[in-house]
């Protein structure tokens, strides 16, 4: 029976080094840091994702600065805030919610944040430094993972790592920070033929796909560490990940929860961003 690896432990400890480092630059440099959030329109997952940003925030001892901007803002506008955020010292990171309304191109909002300040890491400057291991910033759910993967003391150098998944977000980043600790990566997608066969010869298996149950505990390695990134909604209003617990907890070592896991970890990891930019800045 798999080992549950608590993300809001983890997590919490992770906030708690940060806050740590926080007070020791409030009282010693006089620096208040400082995170922007820009929320544009009403999606209600989006506003829950602010608003325990802020709390995160509140709870770290950083200052948060909310735009909370009518779904008719145009790009224009908001790209012009965001101009304005990048000349203001008292951010020191930007973070806008994503998805945009559908007349606002992310990409275009995305390169418009300075890269000291893209605390998310989804900018291209900052993706391409994740490429080449000289990161100021981890994009916060694959940092997140590796922290988790961490805690269970589980080395990563020569194991099989599979990600199922290759968004710009999760996927693609995870294969990377995984390849950077020497795993050997095998990345799944959509038209990936032989899944099973594939997660059967993970010793680190990683889900970021947004389909529930898609990984059974037949698809899993006796004693493999399973992280499930999924965040799935069922109709009966309860969150599931892309994993069957049950099955798979009877074949892994460890294994994330949903709700519990992965996702309080990308909150910590970006108080974490937030406050190595506020430190560079300084520099
Ligand atoms: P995404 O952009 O929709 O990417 C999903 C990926 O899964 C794609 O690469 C897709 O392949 C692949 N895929 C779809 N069906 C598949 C299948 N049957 N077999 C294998 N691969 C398949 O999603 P995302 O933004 O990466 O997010 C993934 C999940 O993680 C979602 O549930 C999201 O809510 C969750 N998430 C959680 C957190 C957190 O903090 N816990 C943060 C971010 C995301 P193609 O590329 O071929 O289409």
């Amino acid at each position: 029976m798999a080992k549950i690896i608590d993300g809001k432990a983890v997590s919490a400890s992770v906030k708690e080094e940060v806050a740590a480092e926080a007070a020791v630059l409030k009282e010693e440099k006089g620096i208040n840091i400082g995170l922007a959030v820009v929320i544009v329109g009403n999606d209600p997952a989006s506003r829950v994702y602010v608003n325990n940003k802020k709390k995160a925030c509140e709870a770290v001892g950083f200052r948060s600065f909310e735009y909370a901007l009518d779904e008719s803002t145009t790009q224009e506008q908001l790209l012009d805030l965001i101009d304005v955020l990048n000349r203001d010292d008292h951010v020191n990171g930007i973070l806008v919610q994503l998805p945009l309304p559908a007349h606002i191109d992310e990409k275009t909002v995305i390169n418009a944040i300075s890269p000291e300040k893209d605390v998310d890491a989804f900018h291209p400057v900052n993706v391409g430094k994740i490429m080449i291991g000289e990161y100021a910033f981890l994009p916060c759910t694959p940092a997140g993972v590796m922290k988790l993967i961490e805690s269970t003391g589980t080395e990563i150098s020569g194991k099989q790592c599979v990600v199922i998944g290759r968004s710009n977000i999760v996927g693609k980043p995870m294969a990377m920070l995984l390849l950077h600790k020497s795993g050997t990566v095998t990345i799944c997608h959509s038209k990936t033929k032989n899944l099973k066969e594939i997660c059967l010869g993970a010793d680190i298996l990683v889900a970021a796909v947004g389909r529930a149950n898609l990984i059974t505990g037949d698809m899993i390695k006796e004693g493999a560490v399973v992280i499930d990134v999924g965040m799935n909604r069922l109709e009966n209003g309860k969150l599931c990940g892309d994993v069957e617990f049950e099955s798979a907890s009877q074949k892994a070592s460890y294994i994330t929860p949903v709700p519990g896991g992965v996702g309080p970890m990308t909150i910590a990891m970006l108080m974490r961003n937030t406050l190595t930019a506020a430190k560079n800045q300084m520099k």
